[in-house]
């Protein structure tokens, strides 16, 4: 594999210097093109390529573990290293079978969106170092809300991911309810605050037991509140709410897909006053789609929604987006200077203000140029055709003779082959045959195999493919 792809690129390289040459580039033209041509190959190999890296790539690795040389390399030569060493050790996310974690793909035009945007090299931060990195966050934001049915004021930002957007979420919480109490935490911190308490469900994702921990809330100091056989908080358990309670629910489970109950959820929360934060990483994007309206029902509802576009978006990382209901509730909680740009003023908006970081990427680049290419029904149709190849997953694997253990409510299948040994035997397997990859969990005490169907690039017959592949892979451990 190694050899073929630097064969390959080798070959290229020289027919693309002799071209450089004659169309009389400049060294950095040159070297970009180069670059472009190596992503290209990479690209177009990758759906064939076995989902897996095999010992050969790992063990090219060490080809990077020298010293740091006193001399600098030429910069196409750092660039052939990366490719050619580089390349075969990534894990081929991007093909069309990849089905491990939740993990989308890059549409092919985000990955030239975001090419050309690095080129740019924009600090986002401001609205005066990078205008156009402003303007389409602004752009995005309200695309965004308008496909999720989200009121007109929401407010947001551009982050990492969903961790950093449960975490600014969870910060516009903790000021909205702390200021309605007269204290100003942004200030004062939470020395001697009136204390929130914060309720969570028992499948509550790490990330936000990690943001509650960053924030000063205590990821043990929670009411967690027992769930159902889907996962779903069960509302009948749910404590007292008031307006010094903070409720963290979901949308999307990672292992079961499904979402809390938010309409109820929402309706008490509001009544007492407390707020109402969603984590949906994947599962948000849901709300594009009118045929998942049962499920999502309620969630717009909510005071404050975490999602990523790195996930079902299919946007190249890192990218997550954080939204909240009323705008200036969240610039409060991010604001680098809260004294300049008071809460409710309204100017214009400026990136910084809404985030935890300061100098960034144009992250709301890849986001627009995304919904643009997909269009609202293309951002349906990705949800749609997802979550349908998990159907047919699951009723391939049933009708094989396998257990799928959830209700596929999305786009996430769990399905047991046997014991747990079995079941962990068929994983192995199946990662080792290198024709498609899931991975492994424990749902409710049961041994699970994982499948999450979050790419643009999986096609029916990687679907068929796959499903094969698994089948077999049960067939071979079988005693
Ligand atoms: C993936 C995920 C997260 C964390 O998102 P990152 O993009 O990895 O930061 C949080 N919550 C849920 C439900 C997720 O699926």
């Amino acid at each position: 594999m190694l050899k073929v792809l630097s064969e390959t690129s080798g070959t290229n390289h020289m027919k693309l210097d002799e071209s450089v040459k004659a169309a009389g580039l400049t060294p950095t033209a040159d070297l970009l093109q180069d670059a472009a041509q190596r992503a290209l190959a990479y690209v177009q190999s990758v759906h064939d390529r076995p989902v897996n890296v095999s010992t050969q790539a790992l063990q090219g690795l060490n080809e990077f573990r020298h010293s740091l040389p006193h001399a600098g390399l030429d910069a196409h030569e750092v660039l052939r290293r990366l490719d050619e060493a580089g390349s075969p050790a990534t894990v081929p996310t991007t093909g069309g079978r990849y089905f491990g974690l939740v993990i989308g793909g890059a549409m092919p035009a985000t990955i030239a969106a975001n090419w050309l945007a690095t080129a740019w090299d924009q600090n986002a931060c401001f609205r005066w170092t990078s205008p156009i990195a402003a303007a389409l966050e602004e752009v995005a934001l309200r695309w965004i809300g308008d496909l999720f049915g989200l009121p007109d004021d929401i407010g947001g930002a551009f982050v990492t991911g969903a961790s950093l957007a449960n975490f600014a979420a969870l910060a516009a919480a903790r000021h909205a309810l702390l200021s309605r109490l007269g204290w100003d935490v942004e200030a004062k911190g939470l020395y001697g605050a009136p204390e929130l308490r914060v309720v969570v469900s028992k499948e509550t994702h790490v990330t936000v037991s990690k943001a509650l921990s960053m924030l000063g809330l205590g990821r043990e100091r929670v009411i967690v509140v027992p769930t159902d056989q889907q996962g779903r908080m069960r509302v009948s358990e749910l404590p007292e709410l008031d307006e010094q309670t903070i409720v963290c629910i979901q949308a999307g489970n990672v292992n079961t897909g499904d979402f809390d109950p938010a309409r109820e959820i929402c309706r008490l929360a509001r009544k007492a006053g407390a707020w109402v934060h969603v984590d949906g990483a994947f599962g948000l994007w849901a709300l594009a789609n009118r045929d998942f309206d049962t499920l999502t029902d309620g969630v717009a509802e909510a005071d404050s929604w975490a999602t990523d576009g790195h996930k079902w978006l299919n946007v190249p990382y890192d990218n997550g987006i954080v939204l909240v209901r009323r705008a200036a509730t969240l610039r409060a909680a991010m604001s680098l200077n809260a004294a300049y740009l008071a809460e409710g003023d309204v100017t214009d908006r400026e990136p910084s203000h809404y985030t935890p970081e300061s100098s960034r990427r144009a992250r709301g680049v890849d986001i627009w140029a995304a919904l643009l290419n997909l269009g609202r029904d293309g951002v349906a149709g990705l949800i749609e055709r997802t979550c349908r190849y998990a159907g047919i997953f699951a009723q391939g694997l049933e009708a094989s003779g396998f257990e799928v253990l959830n209700h596929v409510a999305l786009n996430q299948v769990l399905v047991s082959f046997g014991t747990p040994e079995m079941t962990r035997a068929v994983i192995n397997r199946l990662q080792a045959d290198g024709i498609c990859w899931c991975g492994g969990t424990v749902w409710q005490g049961r041994v699970a195999m994982r499948i999450s169907v979050s790419s643009w690039a999986t096609t029916d017959a990687d679907v068929q493919t796959s499903l094969q592949a698994m089948i077999h892979a049960a067939e071979a451990c079988a005693p």
